[in-house]
């Protein structure tokens, strides 16, 4: 029996770890499962797989999580401090699975505990990918990419070696507006954002993905993850999600990954690694498909890729400024506080103002130098617009 927790299990992509769960009983004690705010489902989950103890991060709702627990046996906890002690809960594989900069502190402490982490919170990795990866190495832990992009590219390394690697290229959709006038992309709405043409996903990555601030996040990962030069690491427009992403060797191949556009495929890797096993997700017909489509992701319509360039340049910790930045400015464009093109032009500026104040960046990458910058980066967001 393999002990696992699931950080984020609630989300979209916790509900599809537990799906792939769900279908093999008798391999997992599920030992943590986390939440936020839907104490329900997390309370059904945490009854129906047994787990040890449910968590949710808002501290308020302990008693509902405590009533909706009752006489299960489950523990119930609460708070983002209550979340890291969980990850000190012997397990042999803890998904990462939580949304934004919240991911981080879990997951560091997971890794300290030398357990496996399979990794979709792309955020911790863009915050402090040194520190992650450090911490990693020290208590013998392995990091296991869940992003769909991270899992085809290490999937395709299988076997080789990375300093015979030229370039990684990873696709993206274009996301929702990948086909519409410039000019309209200033008035984008909410919900129009919020559709994705290809991925079901959690409501912030979905309109990440709009605005390439996803990709964005991606391309920071795979230079932290892989450790090769933001020169090596493409975009490519791929509106079909098929192609998931191609590593370039230094002959002049190209391996590519496709798959369904369904997160069972890289959640099922990280989970059975290095085995294969059977998962439950579309084959492709690629005859019925006919036709693969590739474009330049064009910088006019996706600022996020020239600022994830910029970030990779400037080094430190500018890449926990960029995601504090966005994070915040993408709160303010779900509260209708902003525009969808205003998160860029803010988040371009808190990079360049965070970036000016002398030495801040460049302190040492520790949980709290990381913590006391994101803080920094949302409130300057906060201050410009006003609230
Ligand atoms: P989601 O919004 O569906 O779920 C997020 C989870 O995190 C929920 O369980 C929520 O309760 C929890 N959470 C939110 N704020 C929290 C906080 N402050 N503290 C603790 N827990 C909190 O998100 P998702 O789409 O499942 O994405 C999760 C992570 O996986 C993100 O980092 C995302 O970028 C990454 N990812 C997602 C997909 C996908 O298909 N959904 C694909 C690739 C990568
Ligand atoms: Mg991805």
């Amino acid at each position: 029996m393999r002990r696992i927790s699931i950080f984020g299990a609630t989300g979209s992509i916790g509900q599809n770890t537990l799906d792939l769960i769900r279908r093999d009983p008798e391999s997992y004690t599920v030992v943590a499962l986390t939440g936020g705010q839907n104490i329900a489902q997390l309370a059904a989950d945490a009854r129906a797989f047994g787990a040890e103890v449910a968590i949710t991060a808002d501290e308020t709702r302990l008693d509902e999580l405590r009533a909706a627990l009752q006489g299960s046996g489950v523990e119930a906890a609460a708070g983002a401090q209550a979340l890291v002690e969980a990850a000190t809960r012997p397990a042999d594989w803890i998904m990462s699975a939580i949304v934004g900069a919240a991911g981080l502190a879990p997951g560091l402490k997971a890794l300290e505990q030398g357990t496996t982490l399979a990794l979709a919170n792309k955020e911790s990795l863009v915050c402090a990918g040194r520190l992650l990866m450090a911490t990693a190495e020290v208590h013998g832990a392995r990091i296991l990419p869940v992003d769909s992009e991270h899992s085809a590219v290490f999937q395709a390394l299988v076997g080789e070696r990375i300093t015979e690697v030229e370039r990684i290229i990873i696709t993206a959709s274009g996301g929702a507006f990948r086909d519409w006038p410039l000019e309209d992309l200033a008035g984008a709405t909410l919900a129009q954002a919020s559709s994705h043409p290809n991925w079901d996903m959690g409501q912030r990555i979905t309109i990440d993905s709009a605005s390439m601030f996803n990709k964005a996040l991606e391309v920071i990962e795979t230079r932290e993850f892989f450790g090769i030069s933001p020169e090596a690491i493409e975009v490519l427009v791929h509106p079909q999600s098929l192609v998931h992403a191609l590593v370039g060797f230094r002959d002049g191949a190209l391996m590519s990954h496709l798959g369904a556009p369904d997160m069972r495929h890289a959640i099922g890797y990280a989970l059975h690694w290095p085995d294969r096993r059977h998962l439950p997700v579309a084959r492709l017909d690629l005859a019925a498909i006919g036709q693969l489509d590739f474009r330049a992701p064009e910088e006019a319509r996706y600022p996020a890729l020239r600022l994830a360039r910029a970030v990779m340049a400037r080094g430190g910790m500018s890449g926990a400024v960029f995601n504090g930045a966005k994070e915040r400015a993408l709160d303010h464009f779900i509260a209708g506080r902003l525009g969808f093109t205003d998160m860029a032009v803010i988040t371009e500026r808190v990079l360049a103002q965070l970036e000016a104040e002398a030495g801040l960046i460049d302190d040492a990458m520790t949980l709290e130098n990381v913590t006391r910058i994101d803080d920094l980066a949302r409130k300057a967001v906060d201050l410009v617009v006003k609230i």
